[in-house]
């Protein structure tokens, strides 16, 4: 079968051999995968990445020097269960799953592996267990959003944020757009979101954002007061006194630009949960004192549960969440390498499809 493959540091189209469902597996067509950030960096940066895991704790999970296929943002197509399966869903039945797939009796990430396939192939395996119909007719396009959209749920769940909290987010590419759409189906208001791109922050205004800011024209921070945070210690102790209340404030970093945590503790109103969902990959500077004078929170999350999931696939189904405005292009696999490139230049573009079949 065709696959686009990561071969040192290049993406190269190439046959590689059919994979087999074994027990527990089923084999899917691979019906349209989205480009992610981490692909992106993976493809140049995969040394950096897989010995990073391992600082984390991750082991020996990736060797940089053998073929990967990438692809974990996917609809795909029920082609055949494996032996002994007890799976209700049956060939021809659309899917999303979570990106894993039990293989050797090991959990495979599906699209950073180098055992099992990624999206980004014809064919691909997941585990029976973990499959999701699509429903209510969702387009697969759509129903391919259901990864990178996932990671918002889990960030706003895990910022604890109150329902009167002023929600910024740094950063509108696709994780900055899940964030904003899982703030807008938690009817949260006012949600503000700055990005230097026009096209992403017209792709903000449309996923539900209530102020939207070029942060080149306009500093982000000078809003505070407006939008009712006591923008300063002084001033948070003003309006104490004066027994005006001051909102509570929780910025979203979804750029994962170096020096940008710096920026926000700087700019943000005092006891400000900082949230990092963007994932800068180089060492980068704070200054904690700062942080601690104005008693800044910070915390960094990853990725989702199950649950939310299933959830955010429950939203797009339902149309509580809209995909659309995420999905900037839909390109072929021969023209996926490309699609790439486009990706690493800020531009237009924001989500990137890819149709393996096509
Ligand atoms: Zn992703």
């Amino acid at each position: 079968m065709r696959a686009l493959i990561r071969r040192k540091a290049q993406l190269v189209l190439d046959d590689v051999a059919e994979p087999e469902a074994g027990r527990g597996q089923t084999l899917v067509k691979s019906l349209v995968c989205g480009i992610c950030g981490s692909d992106l960096h993976q493809l140049h940066h995969l040394e950096h990445v897989a010995a990073a895991g391992k600082r984390s704790g991750l082991g020996d999970w990736i060797d940089p020097n053998r073929d990967v296929i990438f692809g974990h943002e996917f609809c795909a197509e029920i082609i055949e269960h494996g032996p002994g399966s007890t799976s209700k869903l049956k060939p021809g039945q659309r899917v999303v799953s979570m990106p894993f797939v039990m293989a050797g009796g090991k959990a495979e990430w599906v699209g950073i592996s180098n055992h099992v396939p990624g999206a980004f192939a014809e064919r691909f395996l997941l585990s029976e267990d973990f499959l999701l119909p699509v429903p209510n007719g969702l387009p697969s396009e759509h129903a391919a959003l259901v990864e990178p959209l996932a990671v918002g749920a889990h960030a706003v769940a895990e910022s604890g944020i109150t329902r009167d909290a002023i929600a910024m987010i740094i950063g509108c590419g696709p994780v900055g757009l899940a964030l904003i759409a899982a703030l807008k189906v938690a009817g949260h208001e006012p949600i503000v979101a700055c990005d230097f791109s026009p096209a992403r922050r017209a792709a903000a205004e449309k996923m539900g954002a209530h102020v939207v800011i070029d942060p080149s024209k306009d500093d982000p921070h000078a809003r505070w007061e407006t939008l009712g945070a006591a923008p300063t210690l002084l001033e948070q102790m003003k309006w104490a006194a004066a027994g005006r209340a001051s909102k509570p404030s929780v910025v979203f970093e979804c750029a994962g630009a170096p020096g940008l945590i710096q920026r926000i503790i700087d700019g943000a109103p005092p006891k400000t949960r900082i949230v990092v969902v963007g994932a800068c990959m180089q060492p980068d500077t704070i200054e904690p004192v700062i942080a601690l004078n104005k008693q800044i929170e910070l915390r960094f999350v990853l990725a989702y549960t199950a649950g939310e999931f299933a959830a955010t696939l429950h939203n797009l189904a339902e149309g509580h969440i809209d995909g659309a405005p995420l999905v900037t292009d839909i390109v072929s696999l021969e023209s996926a390498a490309e699609a790439f490139n486009r990706l690493s230049t800020p531009g237009a573009d924001v989500k990137i499809l890819v149709r393996p079949g096509s």
